[in-house]
C-alpha cells in the first residue's frame, strides 16, 4: 500500500520506536515515586519537557503531559468553562477540529461565536478585527493548520492582535508540528499537539498553558504535571514524541519539505488537467506541503475509495474521525462548497517517506480510476 492518509496518523519513525523500546526497557519506575528508580522516571520527563519548550519557544514548566491532542483541546474548554463568567463569550474558527468544535459547544452553547472563513479557508481576518475593537471574548481559537484542506492559518496575525486586546489566545498546532517548525507557537498563550501526527507514537500529545496559570484539571485524581492532569507520566511515549519531533524539526531546518512542495504542485497539475471538472479546496491559500484537498469531478466519494484502496493508495475523504459520516465536511461547508460538493471530496495526505514517484503513481492510478467511474456512468 502507498500511505496517503498522513494527516489522520503518520507512519512511526524508527528512531521514535528505539527511544520508546529503550525507555520501557530501562526506565522501570513511577515519576512520582520517592527512590530513585523513579527519580530516572522523572528526570527523563523533565529533560523531555525542556527540550520541547526550546523547540516552542516556552519554560518547561507550561508544558503539561497528556494523552493526546482531544484531551489537550477539551481540556483547554474545561478550564475556560470553569474560568469565564456566564456572560463571557468564546470565539473559535469555522474550521477547527470537532475535538475543539463539539467541547466548545458542549461548554459554552449560546456563548459560542465562530470565526468565519473565506472560500480559500483562511480565517477571515477583518472580521476578527472589527469584532474585537467591539467586544472581548475570554479566549479566540485559531487552529495552526487545517487537518482536511492543509490550509495555513494566519496564527501569527491573529495571536498580535489577541495580545493587543488582552484577549488569551488558543492555537491547536497537532497539524502544523512536524510539518513546520515549530518556533514561535510558544507564544501563543495556549497550544496543543499529539506525537502520532509527526511520526511518534499514538496516545501521547501534550498542552502548553500560560506562564503561573492556574489550570483547572480535565483528569482529577494524583498530582502529577503540578496537579494539572492526573495520571502516571507514559514516560516510553513521552521519549518517542520527543525523538520523533527532533528528526523533523532537524529535517524542516534542512528545508527538505520545500522539495516535498514541489513534488504535491506537480500531482496537483496533473490531477487537474486529467480530471477535467476536479478542483482543489484551498488551492489559492497559503497550505501545508503534504496537503491536497480535491473535489474529484464525479462519483460518489466511497466509491473512489474503494477503487483506490483496491489499486494500493490509503488515501481518505477529509477527516478521519469523519469517515462514515452522512453530513458534508463543516469545514467544506464553512468554506462555502454546497453539500453535494462537499462529498466528492478526497484528501490526499502525503508525509516525509513520501517520494515523488508515489505522487506521480497516485496521479496515474486517479486518472485510470476517473476513467473507470466516468465511463460505468456513461
Ligand atoms: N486536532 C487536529 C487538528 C487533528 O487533526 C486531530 C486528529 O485528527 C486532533 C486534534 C485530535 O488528535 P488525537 O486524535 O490524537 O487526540
Amino acid at each position: 500500500m502507498i500511505y496517503f492518509d498522513y494527516n489522520a496518523t503518520a507512519p512511526v519513525m524508527r528512531e521514535a520506536r528505539e527511544a520508546w523500546l529503550a525507555a520501557t526497557e530501562n526506565i522501570r519506575g513511577n515519576a512520582s515515586s520517592p527512590h530513585r528508580v523513579g527519580g530516572a522516571a522523572s528526570t527523563a520527563i523533565t529533560d523531555a519537557r525542556e527540550k520541547l519548550a526550546h523547540f516552542l519557544g516556552c519554560h518547561a514548566a507550561d508544558i503539561i503531559w497528556t494523552s493526546g491532542a482531544t484531551e489537550a483541546n477539551n481540556t483547554v474548554m474545561h478550564h475556560f468553562a470553569r474560568a469565564l463568567d456566564a456572560k463571557t463569550e468564546v470565539w473559535i474558527s469555522a474550521i477547527e477540529h470537532p475535538c475543539v468544535m463539539e467541547s466548545a459547544q458542549h461548554y459554552f452553547q449560546k456563548r459560542l461565536k465562530i470565526i468565519p472563513v473565506t472560500h480559500g479557508g483562511v480565517i477571515d481576518m477583518d472580521w476578527l478585527t472589527m469584532e474585537l475593537t467591539d467586544t472581548r471574548p475570554g479566549l479566540v481559537a485559531v487552529m495552526a493548520a487545517n487537518n482536511e484542506t492543509g490550509v495555513i492559518q494566519p496564527w501569527r496575525e491573529a495571536l498580535a492582535i489577541c495580545q493587543q486586546y488582552e484577549v488569551p489566545f488558543f492555537t491547536d498546532a497537532v497539524q502544523w508540528l512536524g510539518k513546520m517548525p515549530a518556533k514561535g507557537l510558544g507564544e501563543c498563550d495556549f497550544v496543543t499537539g499529539a506525537a502520532h501526527k509527526f511520526g511518534g507514537p499514538r496516545g501521547i500529545g501534550f498542552l502548553k498553558v500560560p506562564p503561573k496559570s492556574h489550570l483547572t484539571p480535565l483528569l482529577l485524581g494524583g498530582k502529577q504535571e503540578k496537579g494539572r492532569r492526573a495520571g502516571t507520566e507514559n514516560v516510553a511515549t513521552i521519549l518517542s514524541l520527543l525523538a520523533a519531533l527532533e528528526i523533523r524539526e532537524k529535517q524542516l531546518a534542512q528545508g527538505e519539505h520545500k522539495t516535498r512542495a514541489i513534488w504535491r504542485e506537480k500531482f496537483e497539475i496533473i490531477l487537474l488537467e486529467h480530471l477535467r471538472g476536479s478542483t482543489v479546496a484551498g488551492a489559492g491559500s497559503p497550505r501545508l506541503w503534504n496537503t491536497v484537498s480535491a473535489l474529484m469531478p464525479e462519483g460518489a466519494q466511497l466509491r473512489w475509495l474503494s477503487k483506490l484502496d483496491n489499486a494500493g493508495f490509503a488515501v481518505s475523504t477529509g477527516s478521519a474521525c469523519t469517515t462514515g459520516k452522512e453530513e458534508p465536511s463543516h469545514v467544506l461547508s464553512a468554506m462555502g462548497f454546497k453539500a453535494a460538493d462537499a462529498h466528492r471530496v478526497l484528501r490526499f495526505s502525503g508525509g516525509w517517506e513520501t517520494t515523488e514517484a508515489d505522487w506521480d503513481a497516485l496521479a496515474k492510478a486517479l486518472a485510470k480510476v476517473y476513467g473507470e467511474v466516468h465511463h460505468a456512468k456513461a
